[in-house]
């Protein structure tokens, strides 16, 4: 019985907490922080035939439904996902995936990095069906590297403080990127 009313209660609390940070979003007005990185960073890298054939070929084997190996996304990532000094990325985002490539940034923890180097890959690969392109490539990755989405988490909780001047806006904003990144709708 008691385990019971302790569950019900930490339901309640969860539920208000979640109603509560919906309300805030609504009513709560936080200034715009630019955390787009410059946009030409799409345009910056031109692939060499072999990367380009890596990836094409990655994307049939994709779409065949062929099994590809982490070592093989891993190898591939490499190839595909450049490290880049954060203030490239707006200094707020961990990485960006362009339509052939991505980028990284190059100051993540190894094993974050791993991940988001995944993340970015996935979204190469992603065929535009998937209902929740951001939960979708994190589950993925996440599976592989799961210390890594643990250590992208604490970094990009750590980072992104100083982006924020208030601590409502800061919490508001940490939640809505949770609920891109790790609901699956
Ligand atoms: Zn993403």
């Amino acid at each position: 019985m008691k385990i019971w009313k302790i569950i019900f209660i930490s339901l309640i609390i969860l539920a208000g907490m979640v109603l509560l940070l919906e309300i805030f979003s609504k009513i709560y007005k936080c200034e715009a922080i630019k955390v787009g990185p410059p946009s030409f960073i799409c345009f910056e890298s031109v692939l060499k035939p072999k990367q380009e054939k890596l990836l094409n070929d990655l994307r049939d084997k994709r779409l065949s439904g062929e099994k590809i190996s982490k070592q093989e996304y891993w190898e591939a990532a490499k190839m595909l996902i450049f490290e880049v000094d954060p203030e490239k990325l707006g200094g707020y985002l961990n990485g960006i995936a362009c339509s052939n490539y991505g980028y990284v940034r190059n100051d993540l923890p190894i094993e974050a990095k791993k991940f988001v180097m995944r993340h970015e890959l996935e979204h190469l690969l992603q065929t535009g069906k998937e209902r929740n392109r951001e939960f979708s490539a994190n589950f993925v990755s996440g599976k592989e590297y799961p210390l890594g989405l643990i250590q992208t988490i604490f970094f990009s909780i750590k980072n992104r403080v100083k982006y924020h001047n208030s601590s409502i806006c800061y919490i508001l904003s940490l939640w809505k990127t949770f609920k891109v990144y790790i609901l699956p709708f």
